[in-house]
């Protein structure tokens, strides 16, 4: 496994695990707005993850995954201009 993808799967780890324990998450509302707008957005990818063993959508310019990123108020969308920002 190359440092790319240990990083990758790190920096999905801590995200997911931000989410599982309810750091201040966003609501619905705004999750959802996100996640259309992540939808539409060239940058996304979808990636097959190794440890879960199915697919995810995938930042290709913070190399996050998207599910746990816009759960999370303190995230912002890292394109310059970002096309979605904290809460
Ligand atoms: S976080 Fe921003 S750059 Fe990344 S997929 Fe979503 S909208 Fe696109």
């Amino acid at each position: 496994m190359s440092e790319l993808d240990v990083n990758t799967i790190l920096k999905g780890t801590i995200g997911l695990t931000k989410a599982a324990l309810g750091i201040r998450v966003a609501d619905e509302q705004d999750v959802t707005e996100r996640r259309n707008i992540c939808r539409a957005c060239c940058y996304r990818k979808i990636v097959h993850h190794k440890i879960l063993g199915g697919d995810v959508a995938k930042c290709t310019v913070c190399k996050c995954y998207i599910k746990p990123k816009t759960l999370l108020k303190d995230e912002k969308c890292d394109d310059a201009p970002p096309r979605w920002n904290k809460l």
